[in-house]
């Protein structure tokens, strides 16, 4: 994973002809913290927050709990987050946080233990002008509450500008949870508008129907009713209904089971099936990876939105761009999150509450202008592919300023 995106920003660095030293300090983070959190109980795991980048304002990003986490993929969480906050314009640099552990096994308690001790190894790293976490997979605003709590016991700082992904009692802000999907949504409409196809309807299916999955179907069905939902999976199973599925049943089942497994209003295929089916788009909001070498001559959708981070693979890249799909790239299609975990940090810090209304116009003003850019820089830079593109714009952001 951090190969391929190393491959990328190479790739972009050679178009911007930037020169061999600023490609190497590209790939080294300012600064690295790595420590085992040790329970009460004797269990313990191995944590991590990489600060990649702070030359346009804080390190943001998010902090990821799962067994799979490793530095190398924290490493290149924090690269994309770097080349993410400058792709939209936003004045934060790039971070990342991940404890290799798998949540669901863990009891409540041992769960708030664990993440109050995450922030009593960092909170000296850490802060509103400083580093500023959000949630990832497998946390969400309880868990970022305990941490801001933990912040403030340890240094007074009351502003909870320290974290975004806050619960709205504590400071977080309305839209914030929906951000990413809605995001995508915004970002897939501007650009099937540019291109010409924007009244279209058309079919998708959903890999990783969670938070960022769901929310993007949520939205489609308030933006886009025309867009009809065919598939959508989780980690073990896929529901698929060529005449669409219904939105509101998935999450109310997701919701109360946890799992699409057993799911009876519609035919269940496997994760592979639905990768492969003859929808018009494809939304990877799972993991990363998910689309290689293996699988990727099955792909049949024209266009693939990269909610999750780097779902696709550098080889699988190459040969669907090859093939003329069209990819929006995670820098942007997935920017929705940390554009409102921005806002929400420029509430905390003017002591303002806005309306979702106001949160979802900026969201939507910051996902078309990334989105006119990429276009712009495509459609001028013929055969360029739209990832690099991604990178290129990045790029000259972080080092125009
Ligand atoms: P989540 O844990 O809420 O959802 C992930 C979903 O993907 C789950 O339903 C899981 O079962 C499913 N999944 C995992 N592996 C799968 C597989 N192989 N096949 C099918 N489904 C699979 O996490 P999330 O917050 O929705 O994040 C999803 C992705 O989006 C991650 O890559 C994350 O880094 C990225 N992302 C999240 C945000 C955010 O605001 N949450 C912002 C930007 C990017």
């Amino acid at each position: 994973m951090l190969d391929d995106t190393h491959r990328f920003l190479d790739l972009a660095a050679e178009r911007l002809g930037l020169d061999a030293d600023v490609r190497k300090s590209l790939k080294q983070a300012d600064a690295e913290h790595v420590f085992q959190i040790e329970l009460e109980n004797g269990k313990a795991f191995q944590a991590y927050r990489v600060q990649h980048n702070n030359a346009r304002g804080p390190y943001k990003g998010g902090i990821r709990y799962h067994q799979n986490v490793t530095l190398d993929e924290v490493r290149t969480l924090a690269t994309l987050m770097s080349l993410k906050t400058a792709a939209v314009g936003l004045p934060l640099g790039g971070g990342k946080g991940g404890v290799a552990v798998n949540p669901r096994e863990l009891t409540a308690e041992e769960l708030e233990e664990l993440t109050r001790k995450y922030v009593r190894a960092l909170h000296q790293h850490i802060g509103p002008d400083k580093d500023v976490p959000a949630p990832d997979v497998n946390t969400d605003a309880r868990i970022i509450d305990w941490m801001v709590h933990e912040y403030e016991e340890l240094t007074g700082d009351t502003s909870h500008a320290s974290f975004t992904g806050k619960s709205i009692e504590k400071g977080g802000s309305l839209g914030r949870d929906a951000a990413t999907g809605r995001g995508g949504v915004l970002a897939l409409t501007e650009w099937l508008t540019l291109e010409g196809n924007g009244d279209r309807p058309l079919t998708y299916a959903v890999q990783g129907f969670g938070n960022v999955g769901s929310f993007f179907a949520a939205t489609t069905q308030e933006m886009q009713p025309d867009w009809i939902l065919v598939a959508a999976s989780d980690s073990e199973a896929a529901v698929y209904d060529p005449k669409g599925l219904d939105v509101d049943a998935l999450q109310a089942y997701k919701a109360d089971r946890g799992r699409f497994k057993n799911y009876d209003k519609a035919q269940t295929i496997t994760n592979e099936d639905l990768l492969a089916l003859d929808v018009d788009v494809l939304v990877l909001a799972g993991l990363e990876d998910a689309v290689n070498e293996q699988n990727m001559k099955s792909i049949k959708a024209k266009y693939l939105v990269e909610m999750a981070n780097s779902p696709i693979t550098y080889k699988a890249h190459e040969y669907l761009e090859g093939k003329r799909h069209v990819i929006l790239p995670d820098i942007i299609a997935n920017a929705g999150g940390v554009i409102v975990s921005y806002l929400e940090w420029v509430q905390n810090r003017a002591g303002e509450k806005w309306s979702k209304e106001k949160v979802n116009q900026r969201l939507a003003k910051y996902m078309k202008s990334a989105t006119n850019d990429l276009y712009d820089y495509v459609t001028e830079n013929h055969g360029v592919a739209m990832k690099e593109a991604g990178f290129v714009l990045a790029l000259k952001k972080l080092y125009e300023k």
